[in-house]
């Protein structure tokens, strides 16, 4: 998995990415780098998006990589009987509201068998489909081609390359990648991650990937995750990290049904709050409606870190934080809640029911995910003053005379 493991934006429904016709500019202050539109449109992902995570096999071992991927990894793929269960929840999820679903890994292709039947089950539902891979298998311009076939249901191929991949990748695998992708009608993404400053290599690197006619590059500096924890990544303090909102981008089903609330920071982590069962027990529409509903992420995707701030303080657990925080706001929350105490804290804090009750308001306000107050309002045990509870059932009925649910829902 590479270090910027979103779905891919470029001519992706979701979002769009910034322009980068200057591809080296890509490689920019990030607070330039999303317009307020993109922002919004990232942010309201989680609600139609999810996230497949076949393997941690890799046929690369690259130095930052925040799975820890590699060739000895064959051993945690996705059983395809496990993926088959997946694949007959397709049309489930398209009902429920999810719009698409991307495959990432480890190196996804390796799971040969697993992404064709889900991604055939998806496309049949009229699922966007989208998958991440390193392009390994682009050695030649007929080897590109062979395996873009093999995936017919894959619509946007979204390819990591950087400076960390060149001891097995090279340029002219992107160009094979590139070109068989489009010329099979597929949409190209390339995904970047460059250190910070960006070295001459990975600035010439950029600029010679702007080559690629129509490539859309979305480019994100190395994280402290995974492997790259024994980088020596130096801590940044450019920005403020409290203000920036959590931008995942939904939930990942980890090979092993094990969910993680996102593909970065926390993939890999087992040490989050929002535990949501395992994929193999539970039906997805289910978890994923219970993971619309986690108060604290919610929070955080709307408002960001910031009242996390305020309530640790009035707690007097500030004292717990390092003097030096990380100024990216998914360092700042891997800190946070991997810290038990600090975690469980914010967790039931969120949960308070006045707090819980505002967190669905804004929820509904910021970014028009409804489903929250909903379930709330639907609950009998939530005391709520009849004025209170008139005036949040008109909101929710705002301007749809038949009451219908913003976002995915499980038709409640
Ligand atoms: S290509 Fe590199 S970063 Fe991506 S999963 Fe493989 S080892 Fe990890
Ligand atoms: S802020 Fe936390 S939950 Fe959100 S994407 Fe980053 S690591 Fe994941």
């Amino acid at each position: 998995m590479s270090q910027i493991d979103a779905p891919p934006r470029a001519g992706h429904r979701f979002a769009e990415l910034p322009d980068t016709s200057d591809p080296a500019a890509a490689l920019t202050d990030p607070r330039i780098a999303l317009t307020l539109d993109e922002l919004s449109s990232c942010q309201g992902l989680a609600g139609k998006h999810i996230t497949f995570s076949l393997t941690l096999a890799c046929p690369l071992k690259c130095r930052h990589c925040i799975v820890d991927a590699g060739p000895e990894k064959g051993h945690t793929t996705m059983p395809l009987a496990v993926a088959e269960r997946y694949a007959g929840q397709m049309a489930d999820l398209a009902a429920y509201g999810i719009e698409g679903i991307c495959f990432t890994g480890g190196e996804p292709t390796l799971a040969r068998r697993q992404m064709q039947v889900m991604s055939a089950a998806a496309e049949a539902a009229g699922l966007e489909t989208a998958m991440v891979t390193a392009a390994q298998w682009a050695a030649t311009p007929k080897l590109a081609a062979r395996t873009v076939a093999d995936f017919p249901a894959i619509a946007c191929w979204d390819v990591s390359f950087d400076l960390f991949h060149l001891d097995w990748v090279g340029f002219e695998h992107i160009r094979n990648a590139h070109d068989a992708i489009l010329a099979a009608g597929r949409r190209f993404t390339l995904r970047f991650t460059y250190n910070d400053p960006p070295s001459e290599t990975e600035r010439a690197l950029m600029a010679r990937l702007g080559e690629l006619e129509g490539a859309k590059i979305a480019a994100q500096r190395v994280r402290a995750v995974g492997r790259g924890e024994d980088m020596g990544i130096a801590a940044s303090d450019k920005y403020n990290p409290w203000v920036k909102p959590c931008l995942t981008q939904g939930m990942v089903v980890r090979y092993d049904g094990s969910i993680s609330p996102c593909c970065l920071n926390l993939v890999e982590s087992r040490r989050h709050p929002f535990q949501l069962g395992e994929a193999t027990a539970r039906e997805l529409a289910e978890i994923h409606h219970d993971y619309m509903r986690q108060p604290l992420l919610q929070l955080i995707r709307a408002l960001g870190f910031g009242q996390l701030y305020l309530w640790l303080e009035e707690a007097g657990l500030t004292e717990r934080l390092p003097e030096q925080l990380p100024d990216e706001a998914c360092e700042l929350c891997t800190l946070i809640l991997q810290d038990r105490e600090l975690a469980d804290f914010l967790k039931a804090k969120a949960e308070e029911p006045a707090n819980r009750l505002r967190i669905a308001v804004i929820a509904a306000r910021s970014l028009g995910e409804d489903q929250m107050l909903r379930s709330l309002l639907e609950d009998d045990a939530v005391v709520l003053d009849p004025q209170e509870r008139r005036a949040l059932t008109q909101f929710l009925n705002r301007g749809r005379p038949d009451g219908a649910t913003a976002g995915p829902t499980r038709g409640e």
